[in-house]
């Protein structure tokens, strides 16, 4: 932005140069006057460094002619002056000394002197001098001119944002590329909530403060580098930014928007705090065209006003519920733990070859007030992005280790429990922590205990170092619990780190058992995983298995152990309770029971 923008002197705008010439004697100035004045220029004197200062401040000339010898301040130090002021530093200044005079020159150059010339004057040097540095200075001008005009139509001289004109062209550039790159955009019209009160009320210049102060927060709370902040109009303003995840990173930018606008500020010495409300519109869903877009948040803002204030809505009303839902899913699930609104369920899992229960796996619910009984699915990569998790992973796997050893003491026979663990809670040392109090809590023996994670936990470990994951799962390992790596064959399944980590158990993903008997893909994959966790010497469990066929091929497989809807769904305890009471009774009880029911012996 050009320098002097607010306060450009009108002398910028003119073609005639003015040429000023201090010189403190009357002859000097006298001819220069005459050797000057055909040529057209506005001339103008100074008789000493004080009035030439002065006269320099008020008229910006276009050129100085400086005398270097004169009574008071001289030259040099009139020449230093102007260089040391913002505005005149740029000021083309010519010193004119005695001819030959080494010492001056070089003073002056010192000093910050542009050219010379030698007293008395050459009648065609001077002219010819001046005409050149008048004519540079002129088109140096024409060009900071053309930059200032170019930036007046840009942007908002208020708050130095982008205006409507650049926003506009910004925008277009933005979604040509997110066309190309099939991204979303959002478009996010920011109106301040009851402005016009303040400039009533407290006047505009503190008005043009607020919105400055706005400006400043705005540009700071986006904090993504692509993204366009401009002002709109008055107090509207408007951010753009292309998006993959819509709407979730959509409402926490425009939360975070609200939030930091709504921090108290002061100005001129008064406390004050500001809301807004947002709009919001999406290419391409919401419009194609940058006027288009503008237009559907600007709709959006009259609903969010509307509303409530201080709060954002989108255009399209799905969004706004999907938005809606989220919000309430992230406050409610603040309070999961406090309201005791969890629950472990529990599905069993079966040896194939004996048809023995030998295990279980703990999985989460959330028993909702209003929504009823909800999937992890729903409520896990929320609590997982809030770091709630590692709060609700702590509290599953007390209550797992608990209940597993409640039933011990009741007199079933002792089986082993896997609890997930989401890789949030893998951060050292919180996760040894977490299981060695759970366990001393529970007295459960640590052998009846296997943590499941999945395979991307291990692919974050870069070195061996005994401090990251790979210490932590020794540590476990040397107490007896047993690690499993969940959904096995759906991430990197890369053999290298399986020799490297303790790990026990392989769970395949049940993607690929779902279609094992009728995809020879998965079929293979399904052979090579158990065939591979067998020359690895680790233990091998198919993820659900809901049929009968399934279950043959794995076991024709030698998969050791099957859990899924075939045997049982995940079951809340009281039910998980009875079925070890009939295994007491029938230890394959779950097998037989299956025969029962198809009909079909094994
Ligand atoms: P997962 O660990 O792979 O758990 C197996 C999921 O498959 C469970 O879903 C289970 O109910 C489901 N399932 C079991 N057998 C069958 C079957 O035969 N057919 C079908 N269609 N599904 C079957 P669920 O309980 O909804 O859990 C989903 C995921 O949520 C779990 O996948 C796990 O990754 C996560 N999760 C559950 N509890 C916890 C927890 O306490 N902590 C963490 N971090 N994640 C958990
Ligand atoms: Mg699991
Ligand atoms: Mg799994």
């Amino acid at each position: 932005m050009p320098e002097n923008i607010n306060n450009a002197n009108t002398s910028n705008w003119k073609n005639k140069s003015t040429i000023l010439i201090v010189d403190d004697e009357q002859v000097s100035r006298y001819t220069v006057e005459i050797l000057l004045s055909p040529e057209g220029y506005n001339l103008e004197f100074a008789e000493n460094g004080e009035e030439a200062l002065e006269k320099a401040e008020a008229l910006v000339p276009d050129l100085m002619l400086l005398d270097v010898m004169m009574p008071g301040m001289d030259g040099f130090e009139v020449c230093q002056r102007l260089r040391n002021n913002k505005r005149l530093a740029e000021l083309p200044i010519v010193m004119v000394t005695a001819l030959d005079d080494r010492e001056s020159r070089l003073r002056g150059l010192k000093a910050g002197a542009d050219d010379f010339m030698s007293k008395p004057y050459d009648r065609a040097e001077l002219r010819a001098r001046v005409h050149t540095i008048t004519r540079l200075n002129r088109y140096r001008r024409l060009v900071e001119t053309e930059e200032q005009l170019a930036y007046l139509a840009n942007y908002d001289t208020l708050t130095g944002l982008p205006n409507r004109n650049l926003l506009i062209e910004r925008m277009r550039q933005t979604l040509d590329r997110a066309h190309r790159t099939h991204q979303d955009v959002a478009v996010l019209v920011l109106d301040l909530d009851n402005f016009q009160m303040v400039n009533d009320s407290l006047g505009h210049e503190v008005g043009d403060k607020v919105l400055c102060e706005i400006a400043t927060r705005l540009t700071q709370a986006v904090s993504i580098q692509e993204a366009t902040v401009a002002r709109l109009s008055g107090d509207e303003f408007v951010v753009v930014f292309d998006t993959d995840n819509l709407v979730k990173e959509v409402s926490h930018k425009s939360q975070g928007l609200l939030d930091s606008i709504s921090l108290t500020m002061i100005i001129d010495n008064q406390e004050m705090v500001i809301t807004a409300s947002i709009g919001i519109s999406v290419y391409p869903s919401d419009g194609l065209e940058a006027a288009i877009l503008l237009k559907n948040a600007d709709t959006a803002i009259s609903r969010a006003k509307a509303a409530d204030k201080n709060t954002y809505q989108f255009f399209t009303t799905e969004m706004n519920q999907v938005a809606l839902e989220r919000l309430i899913l992230e406050n409610q699930l603040r309070k999961v733990l406090a309201n005791d609104e969890l629950r472990v369920y529990y599905q069993p899992q079966v040896e194939s070859s004996s048809g023995q229960l030998i295990g279980m796996e703990a999985l989460v619910r959330w028993q909702h007030p209003k929504l009823g009984l909800l999937s992890p699915i729903k409520f896990i990569s929320v609590a997982e992005e809030m770091g709630l998790i590692v709060d609700i992973g702590k509290w599953v796997l007390q209550t797992a280790c608990q209940q597993t050893k409640a039933w011990q003491r009741a007199g079933f026979p002792p089986i082993q429990i896997s609890v997930n663990v989401s890789s949030r809670q893998f951060k050292p040392p919180h996760l040894l922590k977490t299981v060695k109090e759970a366990l001393a809590n529970s007295e459960l023996h640590p052998i009846y205990l296997e943590l499941e994670l999945t395979e991307s936990v291990l692919m974050e470990e870069k070195s061996d170092s005994d401090n990251g994951i790979l210490g932590v799962l020794t540590d476990l390992r040397a107490m007896g619990v047993k690690i499993a790596i969940d959904d096995f064959g759906t991430g990197y399944s890369s053999l290298s780190y399986l020799k490297r980590f303790p790990v026990t158990t392989l769970k395949i993903d049940r993607s690929f058992v779902q279609d094992i008997c009728t995809d020879d893909n998965d079929a293979a994959i399904t052979t090579a995983i158990i065939a591979m966790a067998h020359s690895l010497s680790l233990s091998i469990v198919a993820e659900g298995v809901e049929t009968l066929e399934q279950l043959a091929f794995l076991q024709d497989k030698q998969c050791e152990i099957i859990q899924g809807y075939y045997f049982s769904p995940p079951l809340p305890v009281e039910e998980m309770t009875h079925i070890l009471e009939k295994v007491i009774e029938q230890p394959l009880y779950l097998m037989k029971n299956k025969e029962n029911l198809d009909g079909k012996t094994f």
